[in-house]
């Protein structure tokens, strides 16, 4: 049934706005990652589909790897927090798709999946425990624990854009509640600190503006912008130091779009502030460190799961 001559995944990542996808050997992706916009529901599987038949004709596809906004069963379903795509919540994705073509599929929730690629193929290969923190518009997460997933009872592992940085009820988060992580670490926490600091000047209230005044010295704006910037560094640190306590990663690998701007000279700084006092000299060697997949960590993952299938 699955012939081991060229043997090609596709992989595909379906996020709230754009579905990309891209072809693996086993260890490398082989073509661009292509994007389409993510339509509504269920007509999804029939994108994944159409891109299924296009590559079986100069492929032998022989597995495919999903990795998706939401939280996702063990039996491929999701069942939860679709990420703003509407009609995908209890969509039974694994058992269509695997009726329909044939093939092993995998499904896993994208920051997950993302954690699976830097376990096996990043700059934290092999790290045991890994925590994988992705700095976004949200914060998101996953756990590798002895090599796999840690999905969880109701799998939400590795949600940790939740977990709470105070309880004073300061900032109201996407989830309804009050101050998670995600509240004050994402993209959108630093522009509520960009309003903090610049109230009358609706030209900061965005990360672009901010870290762009941040990097020019002689802007008049300077200090404060490096404050409000410090400040974001100081809440990552925080929800860093509280699962790193817990779990004693070997690795800590942020990704995603804001991970970029993250200096790890301050952020190791005030980690070691935090931390146990046994625990600093981790921090030290390296604890943390960026990925280099960028928006492609999801699709390699997903593709990395489903091949383990056939090893
Ligand atoms: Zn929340």
């Amino acid at each position: 049934m699955v012939k081991k001559i060229k043997q090609v995944y596709l992989g595909i990542d379906i996020g709230g706005t754009k579905i990309a996808h891209a072809l693996f050997d086993g260890k490398k992706l082989i073509t661009h990652t292509q994007n389409v916009g993510t339509p509504g529901g269920r007509s999804i599987l029939n994108v994944v589909s159409g891109f299924y038949k296009k590559y079986s004709k100069r492929y032998e596809l022989c597995g495919i790897g999903i990795s998706t906004a939401g939280m996702v069963s063990d039996s491929g379903k999701i069942v939860g927090s679709t990420g703003n795509i509407k009609n995908w919540y209890g969509t039974e994705v694994k058992k269509i798709l695997e009726k329909r073509h044939n093939v092993p599929v995998v499904v896993e929730n994208d920051a997950n999946a993302a954690a699976y690629a830097e376990y096996k193929i990043g700059l934290a290969k092999g790290s045991n425990p890994l925590l994988m923190v992705t700095l976004g518009t949200g914060v998101g997460g996953g756990i590798v624990i002895n090599g796999k997933v840690l999905r969880g009872k109701h799998f939400a592992g590795g949600e940790i854009g939740h977990i709470k940085l105070s309880y004073s009820k300061h900032r109201l988060c996407t989830c309804s509640k009050y101050d998670c992580l995600e509240a004050y670490a994402s993209g959108n926490g630093l522009i509520a600190l960009a309003k903090h600091y610049f109230p009358d000047k609706k030209n900061m209230h965005s990360t672009k503006a901010l870290f762009s005044v941040a990097e020019r010295e002689k802007h008049q704006d300077n200090l404060l912008a490096l404050r409000a910037v410090e400040d974001w560094h100081f809440y990552v640190a925080e929800g860093i130091c509280n699962l790193v306590q817990v779990i004693d990663p070997e690795k800590v690998v942020l990704s995603g779009g804001l991970s970029l701007k993250v200096n790890l000279k301050l952020l190791n700084k005030e980690l070691k502030k935090m931390l146990l006092p046994a625990m600093e000299k981790s921090v030290d060697k390296g604890l943390v460190v960026k990925s280099k997949f960028g928006n492609d960590a999801g699709i390699l993952g997903a593709c990395l799961l489903v091949s383990d299938l056939l090893i």
